[in-house]
């Protein structure tokens, strides 16, 4: 019996100049050129849910399947969602592990949510560290570890044990354990130190530059209001062909303007073919930063601006643009059982925000058995954070890709109806046509 389709609640259709349409499915992902004189046909198949009768609707009707375009009738997309939302919760088959070996930092950045801390992880929390983790990893199927802090390039030895005791738990278990990243200011991390990252496990570092130099150094400097940027750009310059460079550019209202003028010291060094880019939104990490309140965008005003400055990049020749990818189940490991964050001092948290907060925040330390009653509050106050409760997100186009935003965010705006709404809410169909932008220039190119 051929099954009854119907379509996707999860298309997005875009009208394109000379009457091309593009179709992008946030379910799958999928994102497809609809030609002109395929238009009729796909919206017989697609919107009135028409059977194919020519050998060409088939064919179209098969690549609408393929992309999830059409769906089986009996499949409840929003339920598959939340069944897949519930499972990850609880499924402990990837250990996820981030480390910050230490909160202190040689930089004093404006809108930083960390309060300074001189602690690094000692010999003896490292070992158990390793021995938390082996609790978990012996129970997975794979472990993945990331370097934040502080500054962790200020503690590379620890770096290394800890990544050597992974590795080698990892195989005592046959647990896949995945090339580590690193979040770093890059200021310490030369070619030399490149090389003893690579040569421990850690295949990608992910570096902050907020602007070309004059914005960069106002924004990012050392303890003494020394300017970081020609040196960060030495390193990266040094290090890219060792390790993969995610160049992260903050973004708040005092920046975007001038933020993307940084392209012509990459392509003065010949760094825009080897580099990643990508901008995020500075907020304002439970007031922490007060200071800087009053030059967050909103994430509505972020989406908007992220168009402009993606569509400067392309007009500059550089084509990675930002794709939606597809939300494992939920927005990040906050919310699920398997991911950890730990601190110098083993106190472990759920969300990166919270690390440098006082431990009314931790869900348990690495040293103690079982949490305490407050720490096991925290942890149901994440375990039961639930888009799936939310009208909005209930009834919204690009719930596959946000499921709800921030678990962090949501509950701190804690409204009844909607989550902590993501970029792709506002900019999507912008996005599309860039990345379509991106797609033909490629083509034409190459
Ligand atoms: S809860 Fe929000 S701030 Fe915390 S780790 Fe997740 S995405 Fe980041
Ligand atoms: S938080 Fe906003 S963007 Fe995210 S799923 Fe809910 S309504 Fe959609």
């Amino acid at each position: 019996m051929t099954p009854t389709m119907k379509p996707s609640r999860y298309n997005t259709f875009i009208d394109l100049e000379g009457n091309r349409r593009l179709a992008f499915n946030s379910a799958s992902g999928t994102l497809a050129e609809i030609y002109p004189e395929d238009n009729e046909i796909v919206q017989r198949l697609l919107l009135d849910a028409a059977q194919p009768k020519t050998a060409k609707e088939q064919e179209i009707y098969n690549v609408l399947i393929e992309g999830g375009y059409i769906v089986d009738d009996a499949v409840d997309e929003l339920t598959f969602l939340k069944v897949k939302n519930r499972t990850r919760r609880y499924d402990r088959s990837t250990f996820m592990l981030t480390v910050a070996p230490t909160l202190a930092c040689n930089f004093r950045c404006d809108y930083c949510f960390e309060n300074q801390r001189k602690e690094k992880m000692s010999e003896e929390m490292e070992q158990a560290l390793l021995t938390f983790s082996e609790r978990h990893i012996k129970k997975a199927e794979m472990a993945v570890l990331t370097w934040f802090g502080g500054e962790p390039t200020l503690c590379i030895p620890t770096i290394e044990r800890i990544q050597t005791g992974m590795a080698l738990l990892a195989q005592k278990y046959g647990v896949a354990f995945e090339p580590s990243s690193i979040i770093t200011n890059g200021y310490l991390m030369d070619r030399k130190m490149a090389e003893r990252l690579k040569a421990a496990g850690i295949s990608e570092a992910q570096v902050t530059l907020d602007g070309p130099r004059e914005i960069h150094n106002k924004r990012r400097k050392l303890q003494n209001g020394g300017g970081t940027y020609d040196r960060i750009l030495a390193n990266v310059r040094e290090t890219a062909d060792i390790l993969k460079i995610v160049i992260r550019v903050n973004v708040d209202k005092s920046n975007y303007l001038g933020a993307l003028a940084i392209l012509d010291d990459l392509r003065r060094d010949d760094l825009l073919s080897k580099v990643y880019i990508y901008f995020a939104q500075v907020n304002d990490a439970d007031g922490v930063c007060a200071d800087i309140k009053g030059q967050c965008l909103t994430t509505e005003e972020f989406a908007r601006n992220q168009v402009k400055m993606y569509r400067d990049l392309i007009d500059n020749g550089f084509y990675q643009i930002e794709y939606p990818s597809i939300a494992p189940g939920g927005h990040c490991g906050a919310d699920t059982d398997g991911s950890f964050v730990v601190t110098p001092t083993g106190d472990i948290f759920k969300c990166w925000e919270e690390i440098a907060a006082d431990k009314s925040l931790s869900i348990g330390n690495i040293m103690q058995e079982e949490p305490a009653p407050f720490q096991k509050a925290n942890w149901n106050k994440y375990m039961g954070w639930d888009p799936f409760e939310k009208k909005s997100c209930r009834e919204c186009d690009v719930l596959p890709l946000c499921m709800g935003g921030c678990p962090k965010h949501g509950m701190v705006e804690n409204s009844r109806d909607i989550g902590s709404c993501c970029n792709w809410k506002f900019n999507l169909k912008d996005m599309m046509v860039l990345r379509y932008m991106c797609d033909q220039r490629k083509e034409v190119k190459n």
